[in-house]
């Protein structure tokens, strides 16, 4: 009977030193929730690597589907564990090809973590490589295989796979601290948020709606979204705030270019309130320098005054094409262009400020009163928890 594993490579934990063990237990413990639903016997770490033994290899495309999600990991080689003995090696290495189609290419990539191993990684490439030849017809391509055999020797065992899959890598959630992403239902939002989970850090969100007055899709859009993200972060909260009240009050009192502004500087004074009660550390956007008129370094520091904590924005170098292509990478994209009314662009005046000066802005927030009538609203903040199994 052949013990069929899955060998994990880690992103990064290489540089972690002394703290190195404390982010493996981390990867270890998410990736036991992550594997939930499916067969193994035991995670543990090799040298370096983390192995998943006895899997049911008839599941192998939930697996991948579900690894492939987890943060930390470089890539994944679902493999045959093999006693470290050459002939072992050849045999079940053999066994790997039985359904190929003569026409195809291979080459060998072997690994040897154990060095007392008497054979070289180029003496085993040599020895496999002509014995598939022999055996099988195929040829060898080292440049572009259609086959690539990966052999790894790790300490007393060999793995031997052909089935190696490249993973997002980063750091696992939960080793960085906690953060609060403001989060619409935009296409950016969604990546900017994915973007600081690859850093470890642990995500809540916020999300602000303006209903009655839009319909409640953008809730709806937002959730699903989350259900998306949580493939990656298993789970989180989610504050919904209803900003309709404050935006009708700003809008009574104040010149309409500023109003976008203004609305933003009431979410970040909310945001605020709960980072501080509940610990998150720095709040995350998907602002974009320059990708709207609205989105200049002035703006950004208008509403950056409005905060006392600070607020990251991964994307504010990226293109509008790069966030797409993540954005479909990560699975968030055909949510984030479904029609919805965000609770800014809905009331959008037909000139918003594009350089607004500090002063004017603070001037135009005290006639409306903002931070005191933001003490009342902040009762009507709802919190649900969205995870990915229920
Ligand atoms: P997105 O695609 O994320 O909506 P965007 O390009 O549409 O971004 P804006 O609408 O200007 O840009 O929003 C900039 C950022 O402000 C968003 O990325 C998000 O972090 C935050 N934001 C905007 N609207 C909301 C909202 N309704 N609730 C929470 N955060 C929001
Ligand atoms: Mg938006």
């Amino acid at each position: 009977m052949s013990n069929h594993v899955i060998i994990l490579h880690l992103h990064e934990l290489t540089l972690k030193g002394n703290n190195r063990s404390w982010f493996e237990k981390i990867l270890i413990k998410n990736l036991s929730i992550h594997l939930k639903h499916l067969p193994y016997k035991n995670i543990s770490i090799i040298s370096g690597r983390i192995l998943i033994t006895s899997i049911n290899i008839n599941l192998i495309k939930d697996y991948k589907e579900c690894l492939s999600c987890v943060l930390g990991i470089r890539n994944f080689l679902f493999a045959i564990e093999v006693d470290l003995n050459i002939e072992k090696i050849k045999d079940k290495s053999l066994s790997l090809f039985s359904d190929i189609n003569s026409h195809k290419t291979f080459r060998i990539s072997s690994r040897r973590q154990n060095k007392n191993y008497k054979l070289t990684s180029q003496d085993i490439n040599c020895i496999i490589g002509e014995y598939i030849q022999v055996n099988t017809g195929l040829k060898v391509n080292l440049t572009n295989p259609d086959i690539d055999l990966v052999i790894e020797v790790v300490n007393d065992k060999a793995f031997v796979g052909i089935e190696k899959i490249e993973a997002f890598g980063g750091l696992p959630v939960g080793t960085g601290e906690k953060a609060l992403s403001l989060i619409s239902s935009g296409i950016d939002s969604p990546v900017a948020s994915f973007n600081l989970l690859k850093r470890g850090v642990k995500l809540d969100y916020i999300h602000f709606h303006s209903a009655p007055a839009t319909s409640t899709q953008s809730i709806y859009n937002v959730e699903s979204l989350l259900k998306v993200l949580c493939k990656y972060q298993l789970q989180c909260n989610l504050y919904l705030f209803p900003l309709l009240d404050i935006q009708n009050k700003i809008m009574d009192v104040v010149d309409s270019k500023f109003w976008i502004l203004l609305f933003r500087r009431a979410m970040m004074k909310i945001s605020n309130i709960i980072a501080l009660e509940n610990n998150y550390k720095v709040l995350v956007s998907g602002e974009n320098i320059g990708q709207v008129a609205s989105q200049t370094l002035s703006n950004i520091v208008a509403i950056q005054d409005a905060s006392h904590i600070p607020i990251i924005r991964p994307l504010s170098g990226y293109n509008k094409e790069e966030i797409v292509n993540q954005a479909e990478k990560i699975g968030t994209y055909k949510i984030s262009i479904e029609p919805y009314q965000d609770c800014c662009s809905y009331f959008v005046p037909p000139n918003p400020e594009t350089k607004a000066k500090l002063e004017r802005i603070r001037y135009q927030e005290q006639k409306v009163n903002l931070d005191e009538i933001i003490k009342t609203e902040i009762l009507k903040l709802e919190k649900k928890e969205i995870s990915l199994y229920e």
